[in-house]
């Protein structure tokens, strides 16, 4: 079996225990298949980006021992693909133009939620712009039952999504003239012959949209797998702005056990000794968690 898959860090901070978590897992699901990890680097979203992080995240990845099988990729080398993705959908009629400020759209949903209707993007300027400026692109969900994206989540278990309902046509290219993680994400994992997405659960709301948008471009879906993402003591995300602090490169071990004891892995009563006899003893673990069959 062909598998190919990937870790694509967003360059907000260096990798901390969370992200660890990500990376391990679709490390730990590349080497249980015995197939192919790829990096790409989320470096898209310029306000966000920080300089500097990707370099210090590349070099934590290596410390760690995952090596990526190519050249790590950088979304911000890539426009030129979202833009040819972004004409395709406009070809094809699927995409418009949106005209709608964020304090318009923050104010026809706080009427939808009075009325205790849904949180979606209204549609306002399905119909054109009525003489307001362009400012996003749009793709346009389908109504009715067509609207209802299903997929199984090889970790969450059978996911459905209702995108008229509860998403609403989404924003491809933004407003501040960024492309959208949703189409740039899109565009390459088809592009890089991803077969299987294995990244944490606070993705999984986005997931629906991604297939939908992939069967747009006519592309294939991959297999899907969603961990539980890392929280702090408040039960948020652990992330960057929530004082995630980095990992420490010279004991990672240390953190990688407890990477893995976060995705429930047994590795035994014996501490491996080395990057090497952990990765054994993990990808094992993760194996049989995820009843792999044929792997090491
Ligand atoms: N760049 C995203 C993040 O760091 C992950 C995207 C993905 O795995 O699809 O949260």
């Amino acid at each position: 079996m062909t598998y190919r898959g990937r870790f694509a860090p967003s360059p907000t901070g260096p990798l901390h225990f969370g992200s660890l978590v990500s990376a391990l897992a679709s490390w730990l699901d590349a080497r249980a298949h015995r197939g192919e990890w790829l990096v790409r680097i989320e470096d898209i979203d310029g306000p966000r980006t920080v300089p500097g992080a990707a370099e210090d995240i590349l070099a934590t990845l290596e410390r760690f021992g995952m090596r990526a099988d190519a050249t790590p990729l950088w979304q911000s080398q890539r426009v030129a693909h979202y833009r040819q993705a972004l004409e395709q959908l406009k070809a094809g009629g699927l995409v418009y133009p949106c005209g709608c400020t964020r304090r318009e759209i923050a104010d026809s949903l706080l009427h939808a939620h009075a009325r205790n209707t849904t949180l979606a993007y209204p549609g306002t300027c399905r119909s054109g712009l009525h003489g307001k400026p362009e400012r996003a692109w749009r793709l346009r969900v389908p109504d009715g039952d067509a609207a209802i994206v299903r997929f199984d989540d090889r970790w969450q278990g059978p996911q459905a999504q209702n995108l008229a309902t509860e998403v609403g046509d989404f924003v491809l290219r933004r407003a501040d003239d960024q492309w959208a993680y949703q189409l740039a994400v899109v565009v390459d994992d088809a592009d890089a012959g991803i077969t299987h997405i294995v990244r944490g659960a606070d993705l999984l709301d986005s997931t629906a949209r991604q297939i939908y948008l992939q069967h747009c471009l006519g592309v294939a879906t991959p297999a899907y797998l969603h961990v539980p993402v890392v929280t702090n003591e408040h039960g948020e995300k652990l992330s960057k702005q929530n004082g995630a602090t980095a990992l420490d490169s010279d004991r990672p071990l240390d953190a990688l056990r407890a990477a893995a004891a976060h995705l429930g892995l047994d590795l035994g009563s014996e501490p491996a000794g080395t990057l090497e006899q952990f990765y054994s003893a993990a990808t094992a673990a993760w194996a049989k968690r995820m009843e792999i069959r044929g792997s090491q």
